[in-house]
């Protein structure tokens, strides 16, 4: 009874449990913990970070952040090639022109062809690739592809991101059978995964099911947060507002969550550089202090063959 009176005045206040239907725990992730898992994997950490512009939609800068003036700004389509010594690791894989087109909405936007050959040749010379998440403009060049027999099996995806793709994908376009998502290496982690010598997975739902960031810390103590599209534009960190987007959704406290997150590392962590993957003025801006690689390094290795 008197259980009942008191679930009855908690209805009556409005009482709802935060994320009942999934019962996830707030995300809660720590910068001492990202760094000792990067330690894990022995081996010589990488080199440098290179980042290169395939296409670019036009989008006023009020869908990033939300309250901004609707000012005219660049949304970059971008990959990223994490260089070692020994070789390179593909965090996201550019798209095709005809998923682009998908982005345009009937709008014919800027397709650099001769970078998106780019991407796909440092796929094909990666050895290996992640995605920061399973929406088109990052995943299509692991999917979409004719080298996809050579490239799935080097291409790590998450048991979430497999999820999305099969059931409920961006577009058709990038939409997998069971029998495709076979050939790719699925894993799934709960918090943290070391990738690589320096290298962390992140796990970030909100922006998508699948969604990760991603850590590297390079052999000069620099550091990196790839963050994917937690935020289109370093604005929504800086102000801690989300987007402002009716075509996309997302678990916006999730998000928020993040947003928090990184606004103190932000400002408190002034050698780590997070990176949004559409801000073409951070972009820029990175690439002109040295922080980042304006292109990508193709040039392919050549195996040095043991004296006899
Ligand atoms: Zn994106």
């Amino acid at each position: 009874m008197t259980a009942l009176l008191l679930a009855a005045a908690l209805f009556h206040m409005g009482y709802a449990p935060a994320r009942a239907q999934n019962d996830l725990p707030e995300w809660r992730v720590s910068l001492s913990e990202i760094r000792a898992t990067a330690a894990l994997i022995p081996g010589r950490r990488p080199l440098r970070v290179n980042i290169l512009k395939f296409a670019e939609s036009r989008r006023t800068k009020n869908f990033s952040i939300k309250g901004a003036p609707a000012d005219p700004s660049v949304q970059a389509r971008t990959a990223f090639q994490v260089m070692y010594a020994d070789g390179h690791i593909m965090v996201d894989a550019g798209m095709d022109q005809q998923v682009h087109r998908f982005f345009g909405r009937g709008v014919e936007e800027p397709y650099n062809m001769e970078a998106a050959g780019q991407v796909e040749r440092a796929l094909t010379t990666a050895k290996l690739i992640v995605v920061t998440h399973e929406h088109g403009d990052h995943v299509a060049g692991v999917i979409r592809t004719s080298r996809v027999r050579e490239l799935a099996p080097r291409t790590i995806l998450t048991r979430s991101q497999v999820q999305t793709l099969l059931t409920t994908p961006q577009m058709p376009e990038i939409k997998l059978t069971e029998e495709m998502a076979a050939r790719y290496l699925v894993m799934d982690y709960d918090r943290y995964f070391p990738l690589a010598a320096g290298v962390v997975l992140i796990k970030a739902p909100g922006h998508t099911p699948g969604s990760q960031m991603v850590y590297i810390v390079l052999e000069s103590g620099r550091e990196y947060l790839l963050i994917g599209d937690a935020a289109w534009h370093m604005d929504g960190v800086r102000l801690l507002k989300g987007k402002d987007a009716p075509w996309i959704t997302e678990d916006q406290s999730a998000v928020m969550s993040q947003l928090k997150w990184l606004n103190e590392l932000a400002r408190s962590e002034p050698r780590l550089f997070i990176v949004a993957s559409h801000d073409d003025e951070e972009h820029a801006e990175l690439i002109k202090k040295g922080m980042l690689g304006g292109r990508f390094e193709l040039r392919r290795l050549t195996s040095r063959l043991p004296k006899t």
